[in-house]
Formats: C-alpha cells, structure tokens, sequence
C-alpha cells in the first residue's frame, strides 16, 4: 500500500470531492465537509484533503 495522496484545496472551500482518482483505484465519489476543521481524510481511500493557508 502506498503513502497517502495529499491534496491542497482552497482555504475557503467547505466541502472536498473525492472519487480515488478513478481507474482500478478508484471508489464511488464521495463528498467531505470540512466542518470547521482544516483537514479530512477520505475513507475509502486515505487521500488526505488539507486547507491551503
Ligand atoms: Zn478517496
């Protein structure tokens, strides 16, 4: 197993896609919330989704 994938998003985005980059390693996509934290990981996959400062 790989290292998580991390990916930058906007420091005002509220919610993250995630759908594991498709192909074979792909999941079903899936929506984040961020909920006022400034990180989340994905379930299926472990990508980790940070806010940019
Ligand atoms: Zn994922």
């Amino acid at each position: 197993m790989k290292e998580p994938e991390v990916i930058k998003v906007d420091s005002d985005a509220d919610q993250v896609m995630c759908d594991g980059g498709g192909g074979p390693l792909g999941h079903p996509q899936v929506w984040y919330s961020f909920d006022g934290k400034c990180e989340v990981s994905c379930h299926y996959c472990g990508r980790k989704f940070i806010k940019s400062a």
